[in-house]
């Protein structure tokens, strides 16, 4: 039996994710992502969306980060009317995700437009689809839990396990009968890590596949160990009480930051640190963190043993707050410390955290907490590189507070995790890796150490080139 596999983005790199198989002239896309970036590259990608939406026979969603369904919409738009299959809390992340991303295009056309008349340019930018086209996306996705095999297609079956990577994450396990013969193909999605909190562990599922399509965004890095990044969380919690002083945290608004109030509220719990009033001060977040709440089906087992044996929220205790209003989020530069503030946006370009960073970074009693990616370029990579001064809404301020950084908190497994959970798999159908989700660099070193640990038929999936998969 045969069937072909190709990428159309997150192929030497790591945004965009859409993958298809095509087996006997049916296609399956796996993941239908926005590609991120530069705004004029990225935009110039997200608009060639070179498959016609009329030959997908199925879609599946591995997870709702905005890289893995950002163009589903897009996709709706396109003419596209079959299933988009997801376990229930991507779907329901994933619709809060798609929703957002209309939101701000809308907001950005608008703005542009504005800017381009004031200018007196033209102007004929649109966005790339409307909130109508993200409530028809949302509308086409079915919801299938963890482990229930589900016939998507004449002889293809799906079944997700967890993944481990974020809420809902899922790798998707297919296989395909025809002809009296079975091809199964593993698509890890973004693979996650063990002793994540909240979530359980990336599953090693029993089924021996043929093709791995494996992630490789940390192919050349090791991480560094959960149960250090949450001490060291407590010595910064500790020092923000003694000096009186706020912490800021800029945190992307799924899963970072429900990561964080579980473990302030775990260290409270363990009177390792007293109550510390906290603040999400960040719309999205506090609207992702309903969806963390009504999905406990997702929770691992120390969060059941933590909180719910307790009947016990573990994303709302007495000192957390969400701030909703402006006005609200506003209010918070006139409180004194100690306080922990946790907005968005993630990379400190844009959002409410700018303005508690103007407020406090000229304090030395304040701490900036970076528990993020902080790309090239950004406010938060300059704060992260400890610059002395950084401007901030056209202002240059003196950065005083202290800068600590955890990088543990990530989402995504690093080389040695991988091949561990690579090696516990059953590989004796084994025939390829197909490795996508990665910068060159990066899958160039995670190539090299798969080869050592034996697997010698790793391919370094290329942007539109077809691959045959065969049994
Ligand atoms: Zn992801």
């Amino acid at each position: 039996m045969k069937a072909n596999f190709y990428s159309l983005g997150a192929a030497e790199e790591v945004t965009g994710s859409r993958h298809v198989i095509e087996i006997d002239g049916e296609s399956y896309l796996i993941d239908c992502g926005t590609f991120q970036g530069s705004r004029a590259e990225a935009d110039r990608k997200n608009r060639e969306f070179s498959i016609e939406a009329d030959r997908i026979e199925g879609t599946i969603l591995t997870h709702g980060h905005l890289d893995h369904c950002g163009l589903l919409p897009l996709l709706a738009k396109k003419g596209y009317r079959g299933n988009i299959y997801a376990t229930p809390a991507s779907r329901d992340i994933a619709s809060l995700i798609m929703m957002d991303s209309a939101r701000i295009q809308a907001r950005d056309a608008e703005y542009l437009r504005k800017q381009a008349k004031k200018n007196g340019e033209k102007f004929d930018w649109t966005p790339l689809y409307t909130e109508q086209d993200a409530i028809a996306a949302s509308g086409q996705t079915v919801g299938i839990s963890y482990n229930r095999p589900m016939r998507i297609g004449d002889g293809i079956t799906l079944e997700f396990h967890d993944a481990g990577h974020i809420l809902g994450s899922a790798m998707a396990d297919i296989t395909i009968k025809r002809g009296g013969q079975e091809l199964r193909i593993l698509a890890t999605g973004d693979l996650g890590r063990k002793n994540k909190p909240i979530i359980r562990d990336p599953v090693v599922p029993e089924t021996a596949p043929d093709y791995i399509v494996l992630e490789s965004t940390y192919g050349n890095r090791l991480h560094g160990k959960t149960e250090d990044a949450v001490e060291k969380l407590a010595v910064i919690a500790k020092r923000a009480v003694e000096n009186r002083g706020k912490i800021i945290i800029p945190s992307f608004a799924i899963e970072r930051t429900q990561e964080l109030v579980y473990y302030f509220h775990l260290l409270v719990d363990d009177g390792v640190i007293p109550e510390i009033p906290i603040y999400v001060d960040s719309p999205m977040a506090t609207n992702a963190t309903t969806i963390f709440q009504v999905h406990p089906e997702c929770y691992d087992e120390e969060t059941n043993n933590a909180f719910i044996k307790h009947h016990k929220n573990p994303f709302g205790f007495n000192s957390l707050r969400f701030t909703t209003s402006v006005e609200e989020s506003k209010s918070l530069n006139d409180l004194k410390g100690p306080l922990i503030i946790i907005s968005a946006d993630g990379m400190c370009e844009a959002g409410r955290v700018q303005h508690h960073l103007i407020h406090g970074i000229e304090n030395p009693n304040n701490t900036i907490l970076i528990v993020g990616y902080m790309a090239e370029n950004t406010l938060g990579r300059r704060i992260r590189n400890r610059e002395s001064e950084v401007k901030i809404h056209g202002m240059w301020l003196k950065l005083k507070a202290q800068v600590e950084v955890i990088n543990a908190f990530s989402a995504h497994a690093d080389y040695a995790e991988a091949a561990e959970w690579l090696n516990a798999l059953d590989t004796s159908r084994l025939k390829g890796i197909l490795m996508v989700h990665g910068e060159k660099k990066s899958q160039a070193a995670f190539r090299k150490y798969l080869e050592e640990q034996g697997y010698g038929n790793v391919e370094i999936v290329k942007y539109g080139k077809t691959y045959e998969l065969t049994r």
